[in-house]
């Protein structure tokens, strides 16, 4: 903690959908426990994110959603906007990749790498779907990983294995739009010379020395981190693509010749809005944001997950480094992933626990959500969330623990002082909260206080969240054990003067947490202040005045302090409300698996007569595409379909509107029935039939050649 400034940062999430418990114990959280520490240790710190709100993950999703990228974006910004700030995450800004001081900022980025000859221009063959006209990059693009053989692979990630890829890498590329096979058509990009940078990355990413200047020592960063990043480094960095076929995004600056059509690469301009919501920040407050990015005094933090950490530790350093001028971070405490009930969190199968939902349904028990995340937080290696755990972390550390503390303190100093803190003899001595049969001298026992939070402060710098939590409970353990130990109860009439030591020391416990638990429960260290009849804390060096009054064996609340009633800081959860919650992941569960036991053996339809050759011989079935759609009037089932079969084009209706809207079926390849007597059904007349298989659900999938192929041709 020797530098002068924090710039902090946590991974800004895509705008395409909710906030669930892996994103906020990934990176929000242990951000926000850092940061919420490092202001109440006085230090000058920046916390800056803000919605990813480019990138095909945001087009793909308004095309799924029937809508435009612009709706998408303002409704999961506003969303994910509310959701970190019901849940305490104590953002300095929020920005969005689509503000234009953004758009400049990485355009100005773009521009001076072009200047110091970052790029090369090349001409590559891309995947292109024929059928919408479209460069298929990123996630337009799916396949097989060549790594782990996910089926469901994207073309820059495989979101099973973490591995990074490039869409040339899928094995059986379709397209997202279409699910035709694409084919390959010549484009020009400017590929980022990834690998004039190794060298020096390796260097940094090993010893921490950039430049011959020693920035950081590499064992404060977690071994996984490094561990990562040489993984990649020995596969050999090659140059990136950062620039995209795409019409949404960050435009290519217009004056490079060859710009038309061409948007900035998400993962290009994505880091850099940690810059521009910096410098949005620093407009807003009459501030300067260029020494957090550009001073050696300044510490640049990122949290984020481990899928991130090419992007973070590698790609965005050697962007700021080819620009110049830019610090690199001084630590990336990646996070691994966090599992929900035995299973991976998946936002497409819905097995999560949604940030937003759990705010409406725990209201006021925002703090119980951050405290099971802390407990669980993957630091190291993967962990898991459960309920029956949650619950059982409320009732015996929250509730047990912490609250019943608080809530004994309180109530015995109303019943033996009237609220008000007594005045004591120091010297009195008493059984010490710290250890069985251990003899307890006030001044003494404040300078344990001290030491106890020096080492939950220096666990949280080490980035070990976990373990500060676990030494914060401590504190209030040894609160408990101070009063079991010396019975005030008991003893308030025999020795009334060591009893007002014993309670005005644990009200110094209470008053120690009521700055302490910040980090971790905002919202009950609100509350508990309130109860002290304490200011409200600044975050602004709180902790950092009490550790000084501590450290010389002072109280930090006064006798004769008034003190206000006790309300419950935290109450039991019953079991009716896990049991409710464990039934809707269970109905998820369900819903993700219609093939289960009974339908698969009894959905089978009976096999059909036998027929000969010859009465299959006489269906004519021919290819075809798609070429348009539309809803037909007053029917629920039905899609006017134009299938264009090469020599013609035939008007077919078809019973799949309960399944596709027009949209997902323009430019689907099919196999239809072409000899088919037409038939008029709602008054237009159907010149054959499309193929399609159906599940023992009565769901509908499209039955068409496995290649893009010619249309007309024959099927036998
Ligand atoms: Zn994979």
């Amino acid at each position: 903690m020797s530098k002068k400034r924090y710039l902090v940062t946590a991974a800004l999430p895509y705008a395409n959908g909710p906030l669930h418990i892996g994103h906020l114990a990934g990176a929000y959280l242990p951000a926000d426990i850092f940061v919420r520490y490092l202001r109440l240790m006085g230090k000058d710190v920046v916390f800056v994110c803000g919605s990813d709100e480019h990138g095909a993950a945001i087009t793909v999703k308004a095309r799924k959603e029937e809508t435009t990228p612009r709706a998408v974006v303002d409704k999961y910004h506003a969303m994910l906007r509310d959701t970190f700030q019901k849940i305490g995450i104590s953002f300095d800004i929020y920005h969005r990749t689509t503000e234009p001081i953004h758009h400049q900022t990485s355009q100005d980025f773009f521009r001076k790498l072009n200047e110091n000859q970052e790029f090369l221009e090349e001409t590559t063959e891309q995947y292109y779907d024929e059928t919408v006209g479209q460069f298929l990059a990123d996630r337009y693009i799916v396949g097989t990983c060549p790594v782990c053989a996910n089926p469901d692979a994207y073309g820059d990630q495989c979101e099973k294995c973490g591995s990074t890829l490039s869409p040339t890498d899928l094995i059986h590329p379709h397209s997202m739009l279409s699910g035709s096979v694409p084919v390959k058509r010549p484009t020009k990009h400017w590929f980022l010379r990834l690998d004039q940078h190794e060298a020096w990355l390796r260097e940094w990413i090993n010893t921490g020395i950039a430049d011959g200047i020693q920035l950081h020592n590499p064992a404060d960063w977690k071994n996984h981190v490094i561990g990562q990043c040489n993984s990649w480094l020995d596969q050999g960095l090659q140059p990136r693509a950062m620039t995209r076929d795409l019409d949404w995004g960050v435009d290519v600056p217009q004056e490079i010749p060859g710009s038309e059509g061409k948007k900035l690469y998400v993962w290009l301009d994505a880091p850099i809005g940690y810059i521009s919501a910096t410098k949005q920040w620093a407009l807003d407050k009459g501030k300067d944001w260029e020494p957090y990015w550009k001073s050696d005094e300044t510490a640049l933090v990122h949290f984020i997950g481990k899928d991130n950490i090419v992007f973070h530790c590698l790609i965005f350093p050697a962007i700021l480094k080819a620009h110049g001028g830019f610090i690199l971070p001084e630590n990336v405490p990646a996070n691994q992933f966090l599992n929900l009930e035995g299973r991976k969190l998946s936002t497409s199968k819905n097995w999560a626990v949604w940030v937003h939902e759990y705010c409406e349904e725990f209201a006021g028990q925002e703090d119980v959500l951050r405290f099971n995340m802390i407990k669980k937080m993957p630091e190291q290696s993967d962990s898991e969330f459960t309920w029956k755990g949650f619950q059982e972390t409320n009732n015996n550390e929250l509730v047990n623990n912490l609250a019943n503390f608080v809530n004994r303190v309180l109530v015995l100093s109303h019943k033996y002082y009237a609220g008000v803190v007594p005045r004591i003899e120091p010297e009195i001595t008493f059984n010490s909260g710290w250890e069985t049969a251990k003899t307890g001298q006030y001044n003494e026992e404040l300078n344990l206080l001290y030491d106890k939070l020096q080492e939950m402060g220096a666990a949280i710098e080490r980035y070990e969240l976990r373990e500060a939590l676990r030494i914060l409970m401590e504190i209030s353990s040894a609160g408990n054990a101070l009063l079991q130990f010396n019975e005030p109860w008991k003893t308030v009439k025999e020795a009334p003067e060591m009893v007002k030591v014993v309670m005005n020391l644990a009200i110094q416990y209470v008053a120690v947490l009521s700055v302490a638990i910040r980090p971790f429960l905002p919202f009950a260290a609100d509350r508990l202040r309130k109860m002290l009849n304490l200011n409200p804390l600044q975050d602004n060096g709180d902790l950092l005045e009490i550790l000084n009054e501590l450290v010389e064996g002072n109280p930090v609340i006064p006798a004769q302090h008034a003190l206000n009633e006790p309300e419950h800081l935290f109450s039991r959860i019953p079991d009716e409300v896990i049991e409710k919650q464990i039934a809707k992941l269970a109905a998820t569960e369900q819903q993700n698996q219609p093939q289960s036991d009974s339908s698969s053996a009894t959905s089978y339809q009976p096999l059909k007569e036998m027929i000969q050759f010859d009465d299959f011989a006489k269906l004519d079935l021919r290819t075809g595409t798609i070429l348009t759609a539309e809803k037909v009037d007053k029917s629920k089932k039905l899609l006017k379909l134009s299938v264009d079969l090469g020599f013609e084009t035939r008007t077919i209706l078809s019973g799949i509107a309960e399944y596709f809207t027009p949209e997902q079926v323009v430019g689907q390849q099919v196999v239809i029935v072409a000899n088919l007597a037409p038939r008029v059904m709602m008054g237009t007349e159907s010149q054959g039939m499309i193929l399609m298989a159906e599940d023992a659900e009565g769901k509908l999938s499209f039955v068409s050649p496995a290649a893009a192929w010619p249309n007309g041709m024959g099927v036998k």
